[in-house]
């Protein structure tokens, strides 16, 4: 047979692919999701794992959410509404904007893919924090565009260094409010600020995932702000809060004339029918979503307690999710969490070794995960 001249065609043809690959993709590190339960379950045939590494919500999805996309089902065979129209106006009564300044995406991913789509190219550059959310290089270097990390002060956002970074090139500023995996945020004078200094041809992304949990007077209200500055784009998504992570959608909140542009950008029917019905339901899941911010609350609480008593040092955060200072290195504990069957986030990906990252449970997944981690730490 040719079998052996033909796997060498393949893989010389393989090589010429990565070759023909732009030089940007090439280039990329692949983003790693926290690891599935199912994974470490079929590793080391553990029955109990407590996942606290997706930022996901404890509670899951609320009871109405997972009703509407159960009732969805029988219409599986007809195409989503293209413009998300029930939900673009349950969203903009609540926000109390215009349905013609929201778009739809596949997860707020989507809306940073459509974001550089519609504004990056190869002669062009996006500027975002050190330790920022890791898919603002993705987005960035696929699209060919160059990805300007500025350092992180406090290890959050530099605004004032984020301004001296962008240049006549810069077409986006991404900015995490608050950011993943720090927790840390930007208050509303230094939001202010940059947005009256920068450009107003320089688009700002304001990466809201996490705002539902936030409870602090000086946190910025990003819609408003946008309605200031017409080149503020706001960010929001079902995954966190809302307990919708697996059905992908989240939206943007912005000028019309933007909305217009990602609109032609995104492909007709990126959020499917259940993610669409599940997100409208969860929107009046107030019940949820309050109980969903309690929990958060007091596992914050919690967390923050046990790490005290470790004599270990955190990030403060506004998410739901901590960074806690590990000795020995994150990976290292990371591992032996792992074989106690939690699975949190080791962050060397994202420049801090040290650290771990952990999202807040239920009470007691929260204690399971601290007996663990002193149980490694030698303080049992
Ligand atoms: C989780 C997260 C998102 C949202 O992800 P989607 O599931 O795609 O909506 C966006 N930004 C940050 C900072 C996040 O942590």
């Amino acid at each position: 047979m040719a079998g052996d001249a033909a796997s060498g065609g393949t893989e010389d043809s393989a090589h010429g692919l990565r070759r023909l690959a732009c030089a940007g993709v090439r280039s990329l590190k692949p983003y790693e999701p926290g690891k599935p339960e199912e994974e470490l379950r079929r590793e080391l045939g553990l029955n109990r794992i407590v996942k606290l590494a997706s930022n996901e919500n404890p509670l899951g999805p609320g009871a109405l959410a997972i009703a509407a996309v159960r009732d969805s089902g029988g219409q599986s065979h007809r195409y989503p509404d293209g413009n998300g129209f029930a939900l673009k106006q349950s969203l903009a009564r609540k926000l109390n904007v215009d349905p013609a300044q929201i778009t739809l995406g596949n997860g707020s991913d989507n809306l940073f893919e459509l974001l550089a789509r519609t504004f990056l190219t190869p002669e062009r550059e996006a500027v975002y924090s050190q330790h920022g959310f890791a898919m603002y290089p993705i987005v960035t270097q696929t699209a060919g565009a160059r990805a300007v990390e500025v350092p992180a002060r406090d290890w959050g956002h530099d605004l004032e260094a984020m301004l001296g970074a962008v240049t006549a090139r810069t077409a986006i500023v991404f900015i995490a409010n608050p950011n993943n995996p720090t927790g840390t945020w930007v208050r509303a004078s230094e939001l202010e600020h940059f947005l009256a200094a920068l450009s107003p041809t320089v688009v700002v992304v304001l990466d809201e995932a996490y705002c539902e949990y936030v409870a602090e007077p000086e946190y910025p209200d990003g819609i408003a702000l946008g309605a200031k500055h017409p080149n503020v784009v706001v960010t929001r998504t079902f995954s966190k809060i809302h307990g919708l992570g697996g059905l992908r959608v989240g939206y943007g909140v912005c000028h019309p004339a933007v909305a217009d542009l990602l609109n032609r950008a995104r492909s007709p029917f990126n959020v499917s029918r259940p993610a669409q019905a599940g997100a409208l339901a969860a929107l009046e899941d107030q019940a949820h979503i309050e109980h969903s911010r309690e929990v958060n609350r007091s596992g914050m609480t919690q967390l923050i307690e046990g790490f005290e008593r470790l004599g270990l040092e955190h990030i403060p955060s506004l998410g739901n999710f901590v960074c806690v200072k590990v000795p020995g290195g994150g990976v290292k504990i990371f591992d032996a969490l792992l074989r106690r069957g939690v699975i949190v986030r080791a962050l060397s990906t994202y420049g801090m070794p040290d650290h771990l990252r952990v999202t807040i449970g239920t009470r007691e997944e929260n204690e399971v995960f601290l007996a663990a981690l002193a149980a490694e730490l030698g303080h049992v």
